[in-house]
């Protein structure tokens, strides 16, 4: 019981001669973890075609059904998307999201990724709406972010995805599942590979790959250009 009291104060007082650990937020930013999942992009090719093809998988993996998805489909004249259809409507409620990143873990063509932005206070319920003008990445690169440039929103965090799709996903293609993948950083570049990971098929793979007649190869590199 003695023992006891004294380890508890022994505790207290090594906390009271610890230096106060305060960070001076904004102006220092702690790092965040590297696979931290921030604000969603839907991001393009490098060809500038839209990656997302408007299937809704991602607004169906979400468990707080925070995803809206309409698509339309694509013509010669007017093309958005490799695919058939792209989406017209895309909207993710962020009051609702959970952050859990389900949504790119279902997206099959890699399209929905999650950056490391957190900065994204509103002061109206609306506005945490996030529709397509706010999500889809420009031709250049750059991603729309409704709040300006400012000490408090560090829109590099952008061009940083989290780092969990890229370690479970297959690139969407049966043939590589199983397969430890990773896509290109958000926006623009290429993120080097993770410990663990590889960027090419295994020998089981690509035997499946074979039997399946899918003589594309998936991956990071392939899934970039489109
Ligand atoms: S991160 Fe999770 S909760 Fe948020 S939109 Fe994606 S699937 Fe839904
Ligand atoms: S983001 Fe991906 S899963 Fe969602 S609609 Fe577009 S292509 Fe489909």
């Amino acid at each position: 019981m003695i023992r006891s009291i004294l380890r508890g104060l022994s505790v207290t007082l090594r906390t009271m001669v610890r230096p106060p650990v305060t960070i001076e937020y904004p102006e220092f930013k702690r790092p965040v973890a590297e696979r931290f999942r921030g604000r969603h992009e839907l991001k393009r090719y490098d060809n500038g075609l839209e990656r997302c093809i408007g299937c809704s998988l991602c607004a169906a993996a979400c468990p707080a059904d925070a995803i809206l998805v309409v698509p339309a489909e694509n013509t010669d004249e007017e093309r958005y998307s490799p695919g058939e259809r792209y989406a017209a409507v895309y909207e993710i409620n962020l009051l609702r999201c959970i952050f859990c990143g389900l949504c790119e873990e279902a997206c099959p063509t890699e399209a929905i990724t999650m950056t490391q932005l957190f900065e994204m206070s509103v002061t109206n319920r609306n506005d945490a709406i996030y529709t397509r003008s706010e999500l889809l990445m420009n031709p250049d690169g750059t991603v729309p972010h409704p709040q300006p440039d400012s000490i408090l929103v560090d829109k590099g965090e952008l061009r940083l995805a989290d780092g969990w799709m890229r370690a479970t996903a297959s690139s969407g293609r049966a043939a590589y599942e199983g397969v430890i993948a990773w896509t290109a950083t958000a926006g623009v570049g290429t993120r080097a590979a993770e410990l663990g990971q590889s960027r090419q098929p295994t020998a089981d793979s690509q035997q499946q790959e074979t039997d399946t007649g899918d003589g594309r190869r998936a991956t990071g590199d392939e899934a970039d250009h489109g």
